[in-house]
């Protein structure tokens, strides 16, 4: 399931050290260790899979996963309350690690 030279992979199993927020049974929650805005999470499913459009049925508890661990940071700290969540898929739209994962971008104004 993890893949030997996939980072988050690597990240989930613990191999490489991260800053962690939270996690559950389907997904991970770290910081982006390049923050866009002051507070900059990635929630990354524990599964290998490589993009939104790489998704199956099978992987519904992921995604789902994915939406309510966003509501829960949201929930935490009144400063999470406005947030954006945003997937990059494909080189051309700025996806660099290619292990599905969606950024929680909160405490910044952001016009575009
Ligand atoms: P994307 O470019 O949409 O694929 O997002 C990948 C994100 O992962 C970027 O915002 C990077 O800053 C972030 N990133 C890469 N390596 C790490 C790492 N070891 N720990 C935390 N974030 C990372
Ligand atoms: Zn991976």
């Amino acid at each position: 399931m993890a893949l030997d030279n996939c980072i988050f992979c690597k990240i989930i199993s613990g191999t490489i050290p991260s800053s962690f927020i939270a996690q559950n049974d389907h997904v991970i929650v770290i910081k982006d260790i390049s923050p866009k805005t002051p507070s900059h999470f990635l929630i990354i499913p524990k599964k290998h899979i490589a993009d939104v459009s790489c998704l199956t049925a099978d992987d519904r508890e992921y995604a789902s996963a994915i939406l309510l661990m966003a509501q829960q940071l949201s929930h935490s700290n009144e400063s999470l309350r406005e947030f954006r969540l945003v997937s990059n898929n494909g080189t051309t739209m700025g996806q660099s690690v290619f292990h599905i994962h969606f950024h929680f971008l909160a405490g910044a104004h952001l016009s575009f």
